[in-house]
């Protein structure tokens, strides 16, 4: 490969979500030079982060009292941490990695606090169980950029990682990347892969989660299609982990077809979601919100049209005196749509619910929710495919 320009540096951070910035600040702090290599433009930077809201933290141990913050539930431990991440995921969730994060967790939120990352204290909406911080995902990132600048990183924007490079010997010594202005090398002495998933990329949504997949609304960056961890394996490295399972939150059936993250469906646990053959497929109320929304996107999306309509007297907007986040679509009532009428009637006519509806659909990696769509409207839309 003929490169047009190569940069000497010790350390290559691929990606500037949340994992390439800690890593590029931290090797920054520690004297290295780095440079960050991000695919998307400087504007666009951060990923999946971007769109992220809270850290869920053992705030036992944890202590952020000098910055000014207070935990707003103060027992939650690193073994309840530990306990909700197995129960979730019925105990496949790997041991190891579990353990770090719940011990280091509290460690690095001081770190990030110390760094320049502003939180709020207060749930954002209803249903959350644990002690978390919550953040703006945009300026967390613009902080943390700013932070690693500091500290004498580089960034590269618009420069897609390509090809890892191997010595003689064996080591990985440089990276190749695609920059607008042609190819471009990094010599380094080691390369930190932190490019997120594969959520965006509609081949590798069926060949991993399954066929279909492609037809899936995306929650998350437009960026995160999955080539870095190709690139890894074409230089030997083994693919571990769970490749088929997914974030799948429920959004909005209006959103778009990629990064429809602030399209959220909330609220959802207090009324009956069914299916377009009227029939309910899930216990809405089986456990927290915080603990179903991930995994009932997945169970829409398998049913028919992958959508679903959530029904109930009355959207709330507050519950025990806390706000339910509303989607960008507005709320929804229930004006002319019953508990009962809805539940008793497997294929209601679409005119019946126009305007009174909250609807829930799986998109992205992540998806599902609601939306004042009518159902009229939205069946004649899903004809074109445009709500997938
Ligand atoms: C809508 C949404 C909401 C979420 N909310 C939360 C939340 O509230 N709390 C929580 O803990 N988690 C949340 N998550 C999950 C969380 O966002 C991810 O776990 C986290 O962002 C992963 O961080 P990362 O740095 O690994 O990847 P990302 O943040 O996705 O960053 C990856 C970066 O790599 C870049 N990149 C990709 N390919 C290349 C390449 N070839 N070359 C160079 N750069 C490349 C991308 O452009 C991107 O900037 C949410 C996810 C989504 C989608």
């Amino acid at each position: 490969m003929e490169y047009s320009e190569t940069h000497d540096y010790d350390v290559a951070v691929v990606g500037s979500g949340t994992a390439g910035l800690v890593a590029g600040l931290r090797a920054a702090e520690l004297g290295h030079s780095v440079a960050v290599l991000e695919k998307a433009p400087e504007e666009r930077q951060g990923g999946h982060t971007r769109f992220s809201e809270s850290f869920r933290v053992p705030s036992v141990g944890t202590d952020l009292e000098e910055y000014g913050y207070e935990f707003a539930v103060d027992d939650y431990t690193e073994e309840d941490f530990y306990d909700d991440i197995m129960h979730q995921t019925s105990g496949k969730a790997d041991e190891a990695l579990t353990t770090t994060l719940v011990e280091n967790a509290g460690d690095t939120v001081e770190w990030l606090t110390a760094a320049g990352v502003d939180w709020q204290m207060e749930p954002l909406a209803v249903g959350y169980t644990a002690a978390r911080t919550w953040f703006d995902g945009e300026e967390y990132v613009e902080t943390l950029t700013a932070a690693a600048e500091d500290a004498g990183a580089d960034f590269w924007f618009e420069t897609q990682a390509a090809a890892l490079h191997r010595a003689p010997t064996g080591e990985i010594d440089g990276i190749g990347a695609r920059t607008p202005d042609g190819q471009v090398e990094f010599d380094v002495d080691a390369v930190i892969l932190a490019a997120g998933d594969y959520g965006s990329n509609d081949e590798k949504r069926v060949r991993y989660y399954g066929p279909g997949y492609d037809e899936m609304n995306v929650l998350g960056s437009r960026y995160n299609t999955g080539e870095a961890l190709m690139m890894a394996e074409s230089a030997g490295a083994n693919l571990v982990g769970q490749w088929g399972g997914a974030h799948m939150a429920l959004i909005d059936a209006a959103s778009p077809d990629v990064e429809g993250g602030a399209n959220r469906v909330d609220g959802y646990q207090y009324g009956v979601i069914l299916n377009d053959d009227g029939e309910r497929f899930v216990d809405e109320g089986e456990d927290a919100r915080a603990h179903t929304y991930a995994k009932f996107g997945r169970k829409i999306f398998e049913q028919p049209n992958h959508v679903a309509t959530s029904f109930s007297t009355r959207r709330p907007t507050t519950w025990c005196g806390r706000p339910v986040r509303p989607t960008r679509f507005g709320p929804t009532t229930s004006r002319n749509c019953s508990r009962k009428s809805a539940v008793a009637t497997p294929k209601p006519e679409p005119r019946r619910f126009e305007r009174s509806t909250a609807r829930v659909t799986p998109t992205s990696s992540n998806r599902t929710c609601w939306t004042a769509t009518t159902r009229t409207a939205w069946r004649s839309k899903s004809r074109t495919g445009r709500f997938r």
